[in-house]
């Protein structure tokens, strides 16, 4: 029998890889399955970005790369934060990394060990925690309130900080509630951070260019009293329709960007050459697609918060950020889990319970309205009737 180190006893995963299995398996069946599950943009990545990754092999850039990534593609990293936030980033501090889940992996590897604090919002993305757990920190979760549209509370996550306190993440425009904090908020936990130089702060900023509403994304990149242990999280994945070519990007401070390169010679060398250019032609070319799959994900949200409230007993804020919606069932008697695997099973829609994103998830499921408004429509209706023809057992 093979000993395996502890982490491997506490590591978690992501239910909707599983829950897309499960739909896989049953569409393969026959079946007739709506996707509301997995958290990816169901557009193509626009045809420039693909050609440049198909001209970069053609060209000859089959080989290994820096392990930071190509030059040009950091350079162009810092010139669309310029751009879009206002922030200077030097490109020695960019890390173009296998997909933005990379950059979590790598900053609670680095401070992650029995003893240590580590605050997450809950709900939140699954791997937060299970990477805590993993490295034998412990997990505080930061509750992420309804009654507080969602938006993290920074007077909440400051009054969690302990001595033993190394790293805090933040996650707006989040997954799985579509919350997006405030300006205000986020001034007030970076003047309780800035208190705090022992204190690293990943902050995921995959969703900062979907917004609606004209609320406003607040990058902590332009707070320069915590720049020097801010590790940014962004990528390609969502904005560009990119999930599957795994490319993400980090902006590490200067303390710890070394660390973070000798961790990427460690594991994977360099991303793969041709999708670093296919990312420099995403960064520098036309933006259209960007803002025309917004503006899609937007109606759609529209659309899913409408149906969602007008099923007896759901009740939908509105989402304000990413392309998720996170329904309140708790009125209608279900445990949120059941009623994700009932849904799934008995009605053919797939979506997740509340509970795969911690355990403030309880009364709620998560709506991705990354699909087409035909087929959102069907599911809502699909959920309206098994809802009014099932109770709970
Ligand atoms: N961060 C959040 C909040 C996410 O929802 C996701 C993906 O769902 C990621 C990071 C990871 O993105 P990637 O697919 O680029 O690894």
């Amino acid at each position: 029998m093979l000993k395996t180190i502890g982490g491997f006893d506490r590591i978690g995963e992501e239910n909707a890889f599983a829950v897309l299995a499960r739909a896989t398996a049953l569409a393969s069946q026959g079946r007739d399955i709506i996707n509301l599950g997995i958290g990816q943009p169901d557009f193509s990545t626009p045809g420039h970005i693909v050609e440049a990754a198909i001209k970069a092999l053609r060209d000859g850039h089959h080989g290994y790369t820096p392990a930071t990534g190509i030059l040009p593609l950091r350079e162009a990293v810092a010139a669309d934060i310029h751009r879009r936030t206002g922030c200077d980033v030097s490109p020695d501090n960019v890390m173009i990394v296998p997909g933005g889940k990379v950059t979590m992996f790598m900053a609670i590897l680095m401070f992650g060990a029995p003893g240590v604090d580590i605050l997450y919002p809950d709900p939140g993305f699954p791997i937060y925690r299970s990477m805590i757990e993993f490295t034998g920190a412990n997990p505080i979760a930061v509750p992420i309130r309804e009654e507080n549209e969602f938006a993290f509370s920074a007077k909440e996550m400051l009054s969690l900080l302990t001595p033993d306190t190394r790293l805090v993440i933040v996650n707006s425009p989040a997954n799985p509630c579509g919350g997006v904090t405030p300006r205000t908020e986020i001034d007030m936990l970076v003047a309780g951070l800035a208190e705090r130089p022992d204190i690293a702060i990943l902050s995921d900023e995959i969703y900062g260019q979907m917004t609606y509403d004209g609320e406003e994304h607040v990058s902590l990149l332009g707070y320069p009293e915590i720049r020097d242990r801010l590790i940014l999280l962004d990528g390609w994945s969502k904005t560009y329709a990119m999930t599957g070519w795994r490319m993400g990007f980090a902006v590490w401070p200067d303390q710890l960007v070394d660390k973070a390169r000798k961790l990427a010679v460690n594991a994977w060398s360099c991303v793969n050459a041709p999708s670093q250019y296919a990312g420099i032609a995403a960064l520098t070319g036309p933006q259209d697609a960007v803002h025309e799959m917004v503006a899609e994900f937007d109606a759609r949200r529209k659309l899913v918060t409408a149906g969602l409230n007008a099923i007896p007993n759901v009740s939908c804020a509105t989402p304000k950020g990413a392309f998720y919606a996170f329904p309140n069932i708790s009125a209608t008697g279900w445990k949120s889990k059941k009623l994700a695997s009932a849904l799934l099973e008995e009605a053919g829609v797939a979506l997740i319970g509340g509970p795969d994103f911690g355990i403030f998830g309880e009364g709620y499921i998560r709506v991705s309205y990354a699909n087409s408004r035909a087929n959102i429509e069907a599911a809502l209706g699909r959920m309206k009737d098994f809802l009014g023809a099932n109770r709970p057992a």
